[in-house]
């Protein structure tokens, strides 16, 4: 789609169409264009997890939602456009204000939503990298994107540079960094009274993930990441993943062990001195393309990604 017929998509959609003019010029490639227009129109689904806390989705990341009499708490804000609907969701699930947003990483379809949710009066928390990234014009070849700087109201303030730990309404929120894995700012949260943890990207519940190898991320730290996580996950917690449905820890592990054999399949053939375009013909994703291969990272481009980063 060129950037007329977005414009006119836009405009029938009722968005300005200087607002998608504005937007990063990309190739019709770019997933990001096809994600922000689904956000555009996609309803905003709630799905009650446990106790005060609620998922919602329908705006690029998952949005993890904590509710009760102090008001709320958000891990992640999804994309901009979705504000009118997820301010509906919010209002459903209690009392406002919304207190924190935790970024669980620096991705626009985690934090684009930022600048909306600090002015309705978060205070948000999130990594160094995070705020360096947000901060920055950042080219994602992988994407065909360039993303913006977010407006100064949503970049966090609160620059967490180890683990820390929240009291919220009854809840002991534990914020955990990582390292460099999805990307190098990552972060995940964990809900203790509740059992709930929100994984942010370390985790796509039946998709393949997108890895940032240009931004820190590598296939070998999204491994370890994950293994750091299930070690601190009880057996019946209840997930909260980027992106997909809520998950189980039985479905990070399925996940976590896709990801341990196609990085195995794809270095044997680099390692016998195949270029990236003959192991993408090799189909080293094969067995797990019907389960996995069906979302925006489709095989192929998962392949083309495994291969990018391995060192
Ligand atoms: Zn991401």
């Amino acid at each position: 789609m060129n950037r007329t017929s977005l414009c006119i998509v836009a405009t029938a959609i009722g968005i300005a169409c200087a607002t998608a003019a504005a937007q990063e010029a990309a190739k019709p490639t770019s997933p990001v264009i096809k994600i922000n227009a689904a956000a555009a129109t996609d309803p905003i689904l709630t799905t009650p997890l446990r106790g005060p806390l609620s998922m919602l989705s329908g705006s690029g990341g998952n949005i993890t939602v904590l509710s009760g009499k102090q008001g709320q708490l958000m891990v992640d804000a999804g994309i901009a456009v979705s504000r009118p609907r997820i301010e509906t969701a919010l209002a459903a699930l209690g009392k406002r204000p919304i207190k924190y947003l935790i970024n669980t990483h620096y991705h626009w379809d985690h934090t684009d939503g930022n600048p909306w949710v600090h002015e309705d009066g978060a205070t948000i928390i999130a990594t160094a990298g995070t705020v360096k990234r947000v901060t920055s014009t950042i080219r994602v070849d992988d994407w065909d994107y360039t993303f913006k700087p977010l407006a100064a109201a949503g970049v966090p303030t609160e620059i967490l540079k180890a683990d820390k730990t929240y009291h919220f309404d009854g809840q002991t929120v534990e914020v955990k960094l990582l390292n460099p894995s999805h990307t190098d700012t990552d972060l995940y949260v964990i809900f203790k009274e509740a059992n709930v943890a929100s994984l942010g990207d370390l985790f796509w519940n039946g998709v393949y993930p997108f890895i940032d190898n240009e931004n820190g991320g590598g296939i070998d730290g999204m491994i370890k990441a994950d293994d750091a996580i299930l070690a601190q996950l009880k057996d019946d917690v209840v997930i909260v993943p980027g992106h997909g449905p809520v998950g189980t820890k039985k479905q990070l592990r399925e996940f976590r062990d896709m990801l341990a054999a196609i990085r195995d399949n794809v270095a044997a053939l680099k390692k016998q001195g195949k270029s990236r375009d003959e192991v993408i013909a090799a189909k080293p994703t094969a067995k797990f393309d019907d389960t996995y291969g069906h979302f925006v990272i489709d095989p192929d481009f998962f392949t083309r990604i495994v291969y990018d980063g391995l060192k």
